[in-house]
């Protein structure tokens, strides 16, 4: 089946369309950074009003890149949460207006299932695996036994990978988005500073990096204060080196520990170029496949849309002309209706 996905739940207007959950026919998606970036953040307000401007653009780009019409495609899928409520509206209504007009279904996606699923563009999941989610938003480890099943076995209790990176970043005085700046720094500096772990208690999958983020504050507060300057290089790679230490570690842990075929890598800090370094090493003596999607399905796009909705069109899944957005949807309450 051919399915057009459409995600605006944060700053990037995308639509792909996909097929059989598994092919990209078309990838669209137009990113405001460059907007957002003398404000140090996204701004919701900027990031709706570009949706508006973009939407049907950036649809009717994806139709001619697949060079396909609305009579080809089998389904309308729309990210419905979590993100920005401004946001996510903009896409619901463009994606249910274009599923009423054309008589499709309409079907409801999780952002953060998305990520997930950006991995199955490249190769078919094997159950039971593992997602260590490393977003903007999220740090989880989730446990899947089958397809569009979510089990939480580990969150952060703070900040997520990718806000530290953001919030370093902006401490190093580096601009939006932060992560990738720290990730290129950390490849010209040493590991000279040591940042804590924050391994929390014996056993727990849990993240906390809200410590890791003042500790890199207070160093260079009491630095300036001292009189010493450590390079940012340094800084960047002492810092990656700390969170990308306890990422893979609990990754590693919670895979053995639960058995799986398959650890896969999701979100924007998947896109880390010492996180995939690391994982790589791990992973590459052990009978687990290590699954990471290229840079381009790391942050958002539409593509992972359109790869979750598929499974939900197969499971006969159907959102209703009530759709909304909801911004603070749970994967867990996602998992359950979808069945
Ligand atoms: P969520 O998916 O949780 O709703 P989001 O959609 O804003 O949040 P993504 O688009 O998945 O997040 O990822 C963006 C995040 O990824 C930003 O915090 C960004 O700094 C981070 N990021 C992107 N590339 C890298 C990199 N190379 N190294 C570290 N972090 C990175
Ligand atoms: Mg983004
Ligand atoms: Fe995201």
């Amino acid at each position: 089946e051919y399915i057009l996905a459409i995600e605006t739940s944060c700053d990037e207007t995308a639509v792909a369309i996909v097929q059989n959950g598994t092919e990209l026919v078309a990838n669209v998606v137009a990113s405001q950074i460059d907007s957002h970036k003398r404000f140090g953040g996204v701004v919701p307000e900027i990031a709706s009003r570009h949706h508006v401007e973009q939407i049907t653009i950036v649809i009717e780009e994806a139709l001619k890149q697949a060079e396909m019409t609305m009579d080809d495609v089998d389904a309308v899928a729309v990210t419905e949460g979590p993100g920005l409520v401004g946001a996510l509206l903009i896409g619901v209504n463009a994606a249910k207006a274009l599923a009423f007009a054309h008589q499709k279904p309409l079907i409801g996606v999780h952002h953060i299932a998305g990520h997930i699923y950006a991995n199955r563009l490249e190769e078919e999941f094997q159950f039971p695996l593992l997602s260590l989610v490393v977003s903007g938003g999220h740090t989880e480890l989730i446990l899947m036994k089958e397809h569009g099943s979510f089990e939480v076995i580990g969150e952060t209790r703070d900040d997520a990978a990718g806000e530290a990176y953001d919030k370093v970043a902006r401490t190093l005085h580096l601009p939006y988005p932060g992560g990738p700046q720290i990730d290129q720094l950390a490849h010209q500096g040493e590991v000279s500073i040591d940042f804590p772990r924050a391994w929390l208690e014996e056993g727990s999958f849990d993240f906390s990096f809200s410590g890791l983020k003042s500790s890199v504050i207070n160093t260079l507060h009491n630095a300036k204060q001292k009189g010493i300057t450590h390079k940012p290089e340094d800084v960047a790679a002492s810092f990656q080196a700390s969170v990308v230490d306890v990422l893979a570690t609990k990754t590693y842990k919670a895979a053995k520990q639960y058995n799986v075929k398959q650890v896969i890598v999701a979100g924007g800090v998947a896109a880390n170029k010492g996180l995939r370094t690391k994982l790589t090493k791990q992973f590459a003596n052990e009978a687990i496949t290590l699954l990471i999607p290229p840079l381009a399905l790391c942050t958002d796009n539409a593509a992972m849309i359109g790869a979750a909705a598929s499974i939900a069109y197969q499971q006969g899944h159907r959102a209703g002309w009530d759709l909304n957005g909801n911004p603070s949807l749970t994967l867990e309450r996602y998992a359950k209706r979808s069945k």
